[in-house]
């Protein structure tokens, strides 16, 4: 959906026109302006010439039906992934990318393996909830959670990401909620300190994955420019600022990161630096040829000594592994090219 383009068009128009608009789009969550009866004909043609609501995407639905994810082609051929994820107590949640691509390259990514092709527009993160919002529909239910953990990193396209979330949030828009909406960040630091200035109560998430900036640095080179000390003071300084609670992520990589050695530093360093606003998620790792996954006893242990030590761990539930929808596995699995790869959300 091109926003910029609907945007212009309303403009042309009385006020009650665009809210009459914004309410097919996002209300009536109709994929063609033709069944929008409620506006005059010759309205609904412009609008459908210049500004049409259909999302070309391939969908692909788990055996349990628990995740699907859609790959949407977008106008100039691009090709971006998204996620839907169902929970057990009704919770909808979609994973959304905000970049075509990455630079970061992280070790352990797929989609850091492809490099980067461009960022997202409002619109085309936006579609990506209206996709599964419109699917949901047809079963009387809505999408519920946001997370921006699929592809890219949202800070390194920020503004677009503020305009979606608050298109998201909006009463004219898809009427989410700001603590329904996660920002996933490798832990850029400029944005996470605007984020800290930002009216709308999102919640932070935070890629930490290494007790120490060695081993950070080898698995994701960006720590090289933002090392753990630097982002922890930022996210001091939001959870200051904010009262909100941040969760650290932190995937489990076999004899790489997840020795009692690993949680005993993990634990120090983030007592030390966050105090108790914040919790650890603890990601199993879904092998893409590169890592092994922890083994359960190890993750046991890992989570018992971060309890140990009065920290809140909460394990990421795993979706979508044989449709290729979970971390890390979606790169070149689709026919459409530019495939991309997204993560799984916590539960
Ligand atoms: S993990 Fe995220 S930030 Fe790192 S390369 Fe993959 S998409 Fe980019």
């Amino acid at each position: 959906m091109n926003l910029g383009r609907l945007n212009n068009i309303l403009e042309q128009y009385p006020p009650y026109r665009s809210r009459q608009a914004y309410s097919v789009v996002f209300d009536n969550l109709f994929s063609s302006w033709e069944e929008a009866t409620n506006l005059p004909k010759a309205f609904r043609a412009i609008l459908a010439r210049e500004c049409p609501l259909q999302i070309d995407a391939e969908m692909h639905e788990s055996g349990n039906g628990k995740t699907v994810k859609a790959v949407i082609q977008l106008d100039d051929g691009v090709a971006i992934e998204t996620v839907l994820m169902r929970h057990q107590d009704g919770r909808n949640t979609v994973c959304v990318s905000s970049q075509a691509g990455c630079s970061l390259a992280c070790d352990f990514c797929l989609t850091g393996a492809r490099g980067f092709m461009r960022d997202l527009t409002a619109g085309e993160i936006v579609g990506q909830v209206l996709l599964f919002a419109r699917r949901l529909k047809t079963e009387g239910e809505r999408v519920k959670n946001v997370v921006f953990m699929g592809m890219g990193e949202p800070f390194l396209n920020y503004e677009a990401v503020m305009k979606a979330i608050r298109l998201m949030n909006n009463r004219d828009g898809l009427k989410i909620g700001a603590r329904r909406i996660s920002i996933s960040t490798v832990g850029i630091i400029e944005g996470i300190r605007k984020l800290s200035r930002e009216p709308l109560q999102l919640n932070l998430s935070i890629s930490l994955h290494a007790p120490d900036d060695r081993l950070r640095s080898r698995l994701m080179p960006v720590n090289r420019q933002y090392p753990i000390e630097k982002i922890l003071d930022a996210v001091a300084e939001y959870i200051r600022l904010t009262r909100r609670r941040v969760m650290i992520e932190y995937l489990l990589l076999r004899d790489l990161n997840d020795s009692p050695a690993a949680a005993e530093r993990l634990a120090v360093l983030l007592r030390r630096s966050l105090g108790w606003l914040f919790f650890v998620n603890l990601i199993y790792y879904n092998p893409t040829g590169k890592y092994l996954p922890s083994p359960p006893e190890r993750i046991r242990e890992f989570q018992r000594i971060l309890e140990s030590r009065g920290i809140s761990v909460t394990r990421r539930y795993r979706f979508g592994r044989e449709i290729k929808a979970a971390c890390g596995q979606l790169a070149g699995s689709s026919r459409i090219r530019g495939s991309l790869n997204i993560t799984t959300t916590q539960e």
